[in-house]
């Protein structure tokens, strides 16, 4: 039997159900939530819990919450969340990409430290757990910081047997990088997700990840840039190539985010963009596969097969 932390206890891998493996309970800044919570506009709990609530009716039963310190994680706002609205959360440990001066000086065994604690002990001493760790590296290559993250998100992978999501930039075709690095350090590929894949639709480099051993975070719905129809093309070459059960397809979606101030206004335009919220997978994309004819069995298997074989390791 395989468990994975979530923000209120560990669960069977085998519970975890239909999962979003890339999302966000709130985005903005590190102590956004606690320090200044006014620019997140009112009562941003309830407001996430509400959000997670409509998922949670829509038949989505966990999501993987990629807030890191520095994107403004507050741990027991997202347990607050997960408890209001009965939706698994599972929390990250690692760091996204702003790297404080401060890191300058940092060593990876030190950041291995930290982010092990998170995982075996608990984040900001309320004994909740990571379940997940995270580096990330964007467009150009894997900086020195960025590095110094990467090798302690690795070495806290091995000492806690916890699986690797990665931020990457894959029209840069970046993934190659940060997985040589992982290996360095003795990760097997199997173990990583490459997040933010379908920012392109370079299949033959997609599949080159895949062939390595890794998962591709599919996880940018509706996106930018690349169109939401373009990004099911991609998928769906993908299924038909027979990597279904290692997809894990998403939304990166923030219930609540740093906005300016016409919370109101700003809200209501990001509800044009995506009506579905944490459903358009299942309302939108879930039809489109459907009407260009991928089976009923791999579409009911998407989110639930991907996520569970990740996190068991398989
Ligand atoms: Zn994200």
């Amino acid at each position: 039997m395989a468990t994975v932390n979530t923000v209120l206890g560990p669960i069977d891998t085998k519970d975890l159900g239909f999962t979003l493996m890339h999302e966000h309970v709130l985005v903005g800044f590190a102590g956004v939530y606690q320090d200044y919570p006014e620019l997140l506009g009112a009562d941003p709990l309830e407001r996430a819990a509400s959000e997670l609530k409509k998922a949670r009716e829509g038949g989505i039963d966990t999501i993987v919450d990629a807030t890191t310190t520095d994107l403004g994680r507050d741990i027991e706002m997202i347990a607050e969340a997960s408890r209001r609205s009965g939706l698994n959360v599972i929390a990250v440990a690692g760091w996204w990409l702003d790297f404080p001066r401060f890191f300058a000086g940092a060593s990876v065994d030190q950041l291995t430290e930290v982010f092990v604690r998170e995982v075996e002990e608990g984040i900001a001493g309320t004994g909740i757990k990571a379940g997940i760790l995270k580096a990330a590296s964007d467009y150009g290559e894997v900086t020195p910081q960025a590095q110094v993250v990467l090798r302690a998100v690795g070495r806290a992978h091995l000492r806690t047997g916890v699986p690797i999501m990665l931020h990457s930039y894959s029209p840069g075709q970046v993934g190659r990088q940060q997985l040589a690095i992982l290996q360095e350090e003795g990760v097997d590929p199997k173990r990583v997700k490459l997040d933010h894949s379908n920012d392109t639709t370079d299949v033959e480099y997609l599949t080159w990840l895949l062939e390595q051993g890794c998962y591709l975070g599919l996880d940018r719905y509706p996106g930018r840039v690349v169109s939401p129809r373009a990004r099911t093309n991609t998928m769906k070459a993908l299924i038909d190539a027979g990597w279904a059960d290692r997809l894990c397809p998403s939304h990166d979606r923030s219930a609540i985010s740093f906005i300016g101030p016409d919370w109101q206004q700003m809200e209501e335009e990001r509800r044009r963009y995506n009506p579905h919220g944490f459903l358009f997978m299942k309302e939108r994309v879930f039809t489109q596969l459907r009407e260009m004819g991928v089976a009923e069995d791999i579409i009911s298997g998407l989110c639930v097969n991907g996520p569970r074989n990740f996190f068991e390791g398989v």
